[in-house]
């Protein structure tokens, strides 16, 4: 199990690492994900900042910013 800051709050987040962590991702202890933007950038989001993203279009890194 290791930790990642949030791209979007900067809140470090538990993150699930290889197969032994299978079961702890299943109890939901892993806190966000990696995330591709439609602009090619790659973001580490937490789960809140992941809703809060907008939904009604393609989401770009300047969402991202704005979330801080
Ligand atoms: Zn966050």
């Amino acid at each position: 199990m290791s930790s990642e800051p949030c791209d979007g709050c900067g809140r470090r987040v538990r993150i699930a690492g290889g197969i032994g962590d299978f079961w702890s991702f299943a109890e939901g202890s892993t806190g966000g994900i990696d995330l591709e933007l439609a602009d090619g950038s790659r973001h580490f989001l937490c789960f809140d900042c992941l809703e809060r993203l907008p939904d009604d279009r393609e989401v770009t890194a300047a969402d991202v910013r704005r979330l801080g």
